[in-house]
């Protein structure tokens, strides 16, 4: 394909797209899980109507267009009270969980050299049922990822075998709250102590889970502490473009404080053109997904996600106590969060 001679109608594109995508997912009939997070028509039209507003913004620069740094502030410290972090606590907004892990395990990465560094290659701990984000951001950053393994019963990690697994060149320890898949929370308390007392960096990957389970929890679901409660997490990664019901590329990672988040940052001054202060990955990039998340979290409020937690956890029960009564397929655990894992060793599940 060429760029066309001449333009084509407007109309005559938008025919096209909707034809590209005859296709794809059929998300809107309430049987697709995952890829698309949908809270309903109203949420979707202020997501859309917030988006298009701040469509051609441009978040490269705050002393630009300062209501991009306002939004990315009070979204982050939306996020950050609602995993009851300290005053002290402070986050950015990222276009999805893998540039928040990312950003994550640079800072560790950074932290630790500022202290002196390790001997080798630093390595990242983390449960094999972690998300792949860690190894790429391993990839990435020329780093080492040392997997652990889950107990068959809780699906959460051994902590017993991450202590196992420390050694000099130990920078960061990881725990899901919850993984994706299994649904659980990784024993985040004992990490944290584990943490505490190696002074190593522990990351909570909240990703898919960190924004629905304080409704949960409030909902009388038994789950543990997970956030910032915990004395040792030192960052939090939270993804909005899921549970937080906002379109993609819209994600937060957190710290305890100012001082985990400093080796995140980029600046740069020695090229001919201008100087480059950047917090996340991104450099030049849309205000769209911000506003939009922004303007989804402000419009369902608290409430509108408690209401909405209501249904998926009571659908999730039902599903999960509907596969539990059933012969041949099981539970692989029973989840905290609105994710189901069946398993059978008799029928092609
Ligand atoms: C989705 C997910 C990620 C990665 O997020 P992207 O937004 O797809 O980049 C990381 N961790 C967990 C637990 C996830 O569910």
């Amino acid at each position: 394909m060429k760029i066309p001679q001449r333009g084509t109608a407007a109309a005559d594109l938008f025919d096209q797209l909707e034809a590209y995508r005859a296709n794809d997912l059929q998300w809107r009939g309430g049987r697709a899980f995952a890829y698309v997070y949908h809270a309903g028509a109203e949420a979707e039209a202020v997501a859309k109507e917030a988006y298009s507003r701040y469509l051609s913004v441009n978040g490269l620069d705050f002393t630009v267009f300062p209501s991009v740094r306002r939004l990315e502030t009070e979204v982050a410290a939306m996020c950050a009270s609602h995993l009851s972090a300290g005053p002290e606590a402070v986050g950015s907004f990222t276009s999805g969980g893998t540039e928040s892990i990312m950003l994550a395990v640079k800072a560790a990465r950074g932290a630790a050299k500022a202290k002196g560094g390790v001997p080798g290659t630093p390595e990242v701990i983390l449960p094999v049922t972690a998300h792949a984000a860690f190894h790429k951001a391993a990839h990435y950053l020329g780093m080492k990822c040392v997997s652990i393994p889950v107990e068959r019963a809780t699906m959460q990690v051994n902590v017993a075998d991450v202590a196992a697994a420390i050694n000099e060149n130990t920078v960061m320890l990881v725990g899901s709250a919850t993984s994706y898949g299994p649904g659980v929370v990784d024993p985040i308390a004992e990490l944290g102590e584990l943490a505490q007392r190696h002074a190593l960096w522990l990351h909570v990957d909240g990703c898919i889970g960190g924004f629905m389970i304080p409704y949960f929890r409030r909902l009388g679901a038994a789950i543990p502490d997970f956030d910032f409660r915990i004395p040792g997490v030192s960052s939090i990664s939270m993804d909005l473009h899921k549970y937080g019901f906002a379109p993609k590329g819209a994600s937060v990672v957190m710290y305890r404080t100012a001082e985990h988040r400093r080796h995140q940052m980029f600046a740069f001054s020695g090229w001919t053109g201008y100087t480059i202060v950047n917090h996340t990955v991104q450099s030049s990039k849309s205000g769209g997904p911000l506003a939009a998340a922004w303007a989804v979290m402000r419009f369902l409020g608290d409430e509108g996600y408690l209401a909405i937690a209501e249904k998926l956890w009571e659908a999730t029960n039902a599903i999960c106590d509907g596969i539990e009564a059933m012969d041949g397929i099981e539970l692989l655990v029973r989840p905290q969060m609105c994710l189901i894992a069946a398993c059978s060793t008799s029928v092609n599940i």
